[in-house]
């Protein structure tokens, strides 16, 4: 088992169930995709796993993209 972030081969630590697709995550990837739902709510006030992320299928990998613009750190 690795994680199933493109690029990845950590140790899966977190399943999530994603429009029927049981994605496995390492701990880093997570946190990305918490990150990322966590800009999506300070700019809109609200943020959701499936309404607001997109998970590109990669080859069987998955990367995850915030369908709305967010704000870079910089
Ligand atoms: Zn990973």
């Amino acid at each position: 088992m690795r994680c199933m972030y493109v690029n990845c081969d950590s140790n899966p630590e977190y399943i999530l169930q994603f429009e029927g697709l049981q994605v496995m995550l390492c701990r880093k990837h997570y946190s990305k995709l918490l990150n990322t739902l966590n800009k999506i709510a300070i700019r809109y006030k609200k943020a959701c796993l499936s309404e607001d992320i997109l998970v590109k299928k990669i080859r069987g990998r998955v990367r995850f993209v915030s369908k709305k613009p967010i704000r870079k750190k910089r």
